[in-house]
């Protein structure tokens, strides 16, 4: 049976990635299953730079049909950032815990306790000749009072126009709506074409 390694250590991300590709007639991998591979320098510009840095990079590494994610959150009061910095806000070896700290600290310096925000998503898929990148977008308002305990990263503080934080969903809900999400369904497709059952 055909591999795909799924490009992240990220127990979130692999999950929701994990359910969507769970349909495709193929063995799924991630990088826990490997030991001592090095890290993909992560210097691009966009989400989309730094996926098919990562899908290169470790489909070189092991030979494997190869998809990973970039994503993250962009806050409208904070120009942006965190987007490609989002894993890394409080530092190389932060969590969510201390990204999390972070941004409610730069939100207080600017007095701001609210502002519009979205999750953005670039997936890519890496085989021998083929690359595909997907796209997703989900708009939200980043608060300062956290709520649930679903999700991981800053989903506590990303509300949705439902009035709920993105923590506050269910997994099946997330991904119907989620920036990660809409990359993944418009991805499957193209990958079923290439692994046909
Ligand atoms: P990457 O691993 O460099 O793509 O960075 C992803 C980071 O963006 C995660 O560590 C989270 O901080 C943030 N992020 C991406 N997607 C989500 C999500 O669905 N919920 C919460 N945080 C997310």
């Amino acid at each position: 049976m055909k591999k795909i390694l799924i490009a992240t250590k990220n127990v979130g991300k692999l999950r929701e990635m994990t359910a969507a590709l769970s349909e495709l007639p193929v063995k799924v991998l991630s990088l826990t299953d490997f030991e001592n591979l090095p890290d993909a320098v992560e210097n691009g510009k966009t989400f989309e730079d730094n996926a098919k840095i990562k899908a290169k990079f470790f489909h070189k590494l092991t030979g494997l049909a190869c998809i990973a994610d970039d994503s993250g959150l962009e806050v409208d009061a904070l120009n942006g950032a965190p987007g490609v910095n989002s894993a890394r806000y409080a530092g190389y070896h932060a969590d969510d815990g201390t990204n999390n700290t972070v941004l409610l600290n730069e939100l207080k310096k600017i007095g701001v306790e609210e502002s519009p925000a979205d999750y953005r998503c670039a997936l890519c898929f890496v085989d021998n000749d083929v690359e595909i990148l997907t796209e997703g977008k989900v708009d939200g308002t980043i608060k300062i009072s956290p709520r649930g305990n679903g999700g991981f990263g800053y989903d506590p503080y990303f509300y949705l126009s439902n009035g709920k934080t993105m923590a506050e969903l269910t997994p099946t809900e997330k991904d119907s709506i989620s920036h990660r999400g809409e990359a993944l369904r418009k991805i499957i497709p193209m990958l079923r074409k290439l692994f046909p059952k």
